[in-house]
């Protein structure tokens, strides 16, 4: 695991430092002056100083998007006309989708092809939300009776400012993903990147001043959670909070809105169960359950970590993936060849750490990985774990890293109320060759997602929510607009 030092040069001085934060159009240093610093995951060391914003900072971006707001610079403008605008947002993250994919990997930590392919999913939400902006359309009513006609009609406005609060493990995916519907819809946005990783959500606010998104559309603030989060989720001035991230930090927004009883969107937490039925496919479901899991280091809220496999191939599929864990390539982001970079922080290698070893107290098997690599870094091995029973912590809480725990079962019915039992309903897989079963089963299970022979599929295009306690609201597909939208009806009285 070498440093490749060009590479984090050259991707960070291609930034103004110290980094500065996006109010009313302009950058401007955090009224304290102060500055926070951000780490490469892979080594350790500090790449960049982010201004830090408090409640001050806040109120001044909330302010510049109320105005913003109030005199309609953005609104007003025909939905083609933000579309334009949007679509040449795609435009210049794929002109510089090197750079941000570099951005990304020293950052976040994660293999540099990984992050290209980032950034293609960015591209892609600003492009499918372009196309969104001139199609928000009501809909026209015929109400009262024959003596006393009434036309109705409804008309979508944006719902006022919008906060985003988005977390470290997709970074420029999350951001885009709330940005680009909230613009498309109309809003004037508050972004707050993640601390751990503020740096490409800092160059698209860049490259949408660029594209043209008028002054004090967008305001990004970068500063700590409990501070800068918990201001914008209780400012009285705006009017929506679109949050990812933990569970926990989504009820503590959920009081702090309530003053003004802002609109929440919320994706939060998951335990993904994955079900392999006795019929299906090893390979291809090992190779794809081992994906769900490892990839982005199983930093992603629908990874698949409840693995509930048929007994007739336990141990073939427990197996299997241990095998594919085993694999992987731990290493540094921008080094050739590398298929799996570090977790975030030293806090989540102790807490993965922890849940592991929790895990083996209580009689787990560590059937694969387990352990930190190296002392550099917060690399930890793809883990497998059996011997595990559904009431450890490991099974029932979110570990963040890449854990999959294995159970045992013998028919479907026990298969399915094991998967249902959390009180997370973020995402699903089921993997069989029997596609009346994967259907049922499909229907059968209470998440936002479910994968039938993929763990994880899909894009810009296909909504994505959380039952239970993963979340109110989807982000992507049309559903995403409504969520930055307000339904007003007119009604007007016919003269005959
Ligand atoms: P987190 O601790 O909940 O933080 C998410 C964001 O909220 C960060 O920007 C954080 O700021 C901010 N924040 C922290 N405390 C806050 C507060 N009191 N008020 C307002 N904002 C606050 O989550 P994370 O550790 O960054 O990310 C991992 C979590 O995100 C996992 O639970 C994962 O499942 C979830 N996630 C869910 C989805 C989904 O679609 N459902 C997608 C991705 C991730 P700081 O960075 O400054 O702490
Ligand atoms: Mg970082």
């Amino acid at each position: 695991m070498t440093k490749t030092a060009t590479d984090q040069t050259t991707a960070i001085d291609s930034l103004e430092h110290p980094l500065q934060m996006l109010v009313d159009g302009s950058w401007i240093p955090s009224i304290s002056g102060n500055y926070f610093d951000v780490y490469n995951p892979g080594t350790g060391e500090v790449i960049a100083k982010v201004a830090k914003a408090d409640e001050r900072d806040v109120d001044l971006a909330v302010q510049a998007a109320r105005r913003a707001f109030e005199d309609e610079r953005w609104r007003r403008l025909s939905g083609a006309d933000r579309g334009v605008i949007l679509w040449r947002t795609a435009e210049l993250l794929e002109a510089n989708a090197d750079e941000l994919a570099r951005l990304e990997s020293l950052d976040l930590g994660i293999p540099l092809p990984q992050a290209r392919g980032m950034v293609v999913e960015a591209i892609n939400q600003f492009r499918y939300f372009a196309g969104w902006a001139d199609k928000i359309h009501g809909k026209t009513i015929d109400v009262g009776s024959a003596e006393r006609r009434i036309l109705g009609y409804t008309l979508r406005e944006p719902v006022g400012v919008a906060g985003l609060i988005v977390p470290w493990n997709v970074p420029l995916i999350a951001a885009s993903q709330k940005l680009a519907p909230a613009l498309a819809a109309g809003c004037s946005c508050v972004l707050k990147p993640a601390s751990e990783t503020p740096l490409t959500a800092l160059r698209l606010g860049a490259l949408l001043q660029e594209a043209g998104v008028p002054d004090g559309v967008v305001n990004i603030v970068t500063g700590s959670g409990s501070v800068v989060g918990a201001a914008i989720a209780a400012h009285e001035d705006v009017d929506k909070v679109a949050f990812t991230g933990s569970t926990e930090v989504g009820r503590s927004i959920v009081q702090a809105s309530a003053g003004n009883l802002k609109k929440l969107t919320l994706e939060l937490g998951g335990k993904s169960p994955v079900i392999v039925l006795a019929d299906a496919d090893l390979p291809s479901a090992i190779s794809g359950i081992a994906a769900g899991i490892f990839w982005n280091t199983g930093q992603v809220c629908s990874a698949g970590t409840r693995l509930l496999i048929h007994e007739k191939i336990f141990d073939e599929v427990v197996e299997g993936i241990a095998r594919e864990g085993r694999k992987l390539k731990a290493g540094y982001a921008t080094d050739a060849g590398v298929d799996l970079g570090p977790l975030i922080s030293q806090n989540q290698l102790d807490r993965v750490t922890e849940y592991v070893e929790g895990a083996v107290a209580e009689g787990a098997r560590i059937v694969s990985g387990g352990s930190r690599i190296g002392e550099k870094g917060y690399f930890f091995e793809p883990t497998v774990v059996a011997n595990v029973t559904p009431s450890m912590r490991m099974m029932k809480e979110e570990i963040f890293g890449p854990v999959i725990g294995a159970l045992p079962f013998s028919d479907i019915d026990e298969a399915v109320t094991a998967a249902n039992d959390s009180e997370y309903g973020l995402a699903a897989s089921v993997w069989t060759r029997d596609v009346g079963e994967a259907h049922s089963i499909a229907r059968r299970l209470r998440a936002g997602r479910v994968g039938i022979n993929v763990h994880r599929a899909g894009g810009a295009q296909v909504p994505v929510g959380g039952y239970k306690q993963s979340g109110w609201g989807c982000a992507n597909g049309p559903e995403a607009v409504d969520a930055y939208l307000e339904a007003k009806s007119v009604v007007a009285l016919l003269d005959r």
